[in-house]
């Protein structure tokens, strides 16, 4: 059987690198921060990480996940309904609550897993989920597990969601569901738009904060801090792999009963090993930390502020951000590929997306500035932005 099944996938692989869409993986050789050491010994600066406050080599947090380890172990080899959990887990849910003002945590292996076993737990076929169009894929795999009837609303467009919620009125209940800020664009959803919205019409309201979280907001607490939305969203869910250390690990914080009824139903919770000590133990050091001070987050709002200021007056067009992500719109998609890959010749790592990843004709570069960039790295990158961007023809 497999002579036949190895054609066809053979036929499909080479259907994808024929399209240019074959994803390749560079080979780091360090700790991942803004500048990373390849396989063959060079370096190069990285500004297309998710390492929003620049933890992840981060000294603090490498010495807690190393003592947790000491005191608690590799691995839990279970589940916690089955075998327990230690006091670390409970210790980090509740840092989690803390810090987004909810009433508890419930953790997860990864932020996927947060969002796909959210809904089905929750909703039934009576209910509705209304959904934005740029959510993110483990949303819509999430939405998929759950029998609830599925509206779709065009990205951040509070007409077409006021229509979807007169619509929804037909079932029991109703729940919006958005990321606090778009992968690619890097906007925030306008959440107190929303949360009117959900009052009005009588509808729950989730945020999946993954790039929001550490970033918007004025101490970065996301998007309840950004818009003084506290008590008003329901659901947020998060990851520990972005801003928050980016190791591995996901999160739903919010209402007490939600919670209550995710840690009896929800399959990916129940199902799926509990995360491991050294993860706990450097999750409760990262809360505690953002806890006595401000000071990361404020150096990563600067830097972005700095990037930006000086990309727009070299003359490049920039989506106006208000997170961490500076999409540099080129528009044509072999272009966005050519700039890439001269950026990389210039020791620059930025990824251009095109089609079908954003819209037809707005491809462009996503540069992620991260708090771990020093002034010297970010004038490199600006630099080599200018240099390509006229060798190209994008700046005159
Ligand atoms: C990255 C991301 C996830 C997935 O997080 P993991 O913890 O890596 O699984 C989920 N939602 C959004 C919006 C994300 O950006």
């Amino acid at each position: 059987m497999y002579g036949e099944f190895k054609n066809y996938l053979q036929k499909e692989l080479k259907a994808i690198e024929d399209a240019g869409l074959y994803k390749k993986e560079r080979m780091i050789c360090s700790p991942q921060g803004a500048e990373i050491t390849l396989a063959d010994g060079s370096k190069a600066l990285n500004f297309c990480a998710n390492n929003y406050l620049g933890l992840a080599d981060n000294p603090r947090l490498i010495e807690a996940a190393k003592k947790a380890m000491d005191e608690r172990g590799f691995g839990m080899s279970s589940v916690r309904f089955i075998c327990g959990q230690q006091d670390l887990h409970r210790e980090l849910e509740k840092a989690i609550a803390k810090y987004f003002h909810t009433d508890d945590t419930i953790l997860y292996a990864a932020c996927f897993d947060a969002n796909g076993g959210v809904f089905e737990p929750l909703l039934t076929a009576d209910d509705a989920i209304i959904s934005d169009s740029l959510n993110h894929a483990s949303i819509i795999d999430g939405v998929r597990l759950c029998k609830a009837v599925r509206y779709r609303y065009a990205n951040a467009d509070m007409e077409e969601l006021e229509k979807c919620l007169q619509e929804a009125q037909a079932q029991r209940f109703r729940i919006i569901v958005t990321d606090g800020v778009f992968s690619m664009d890097g906007n925030v959803a306008p959440v107190d738009k929303i949360c009117d919205l959900a009052e009005k019409y009588n509808a729950l309201v989730m945020v999946d904060e993954s790039h929001s979280a550490g970033v918007v907001g004025k101490t970065g607490r996301g998007v309840a801090e950004q818009f003084n939305c506290y008590g008003r969203i329901d659901i947020h869910t998060g990851t520990l792999g972005k801003s928050f250390g980016g190791a591995v690990g996901g999160f739903t914080t919010g209402r007490q009963e939600i919670i209550d009824m995710l840690r009896q139903r929800s399959r990916p919770y129940l199902f799926s090993n509990s995360l491991p000590p050294m993860i706990c133990g450097a999750g409760i050091e990262l809360f505690k930390m953002l806890e006595e001070s401000d000071e990361i987050h404020a150096r990563q709002q600067e830097n972005v502020e700095y990037f930006r200021t000086r990309m727009l007056a070299a003359g490049f067009d920039i989506k106006p951000t208000q997170s961490a992500i500076c999409a540099v719109m080129l528009y044509d998609a072999p272009l966005s590929q050519k700039f890439a890959a001269e950026m990389a010749q210039e020791g620059i790592f930025v990824t251009g997306f095109y089609y079908p990843v954003v819209p037809k004709g707005q491809a462009r570069i996503r540069v992620q500035i991260s708090a771990a960039h020093n002034r010297e790295q970010l004038d490199t990158a600006i630099a080599a932005f200018i240099k390509v961007g006229r060798k190209l023809g994008v700046l005159k």
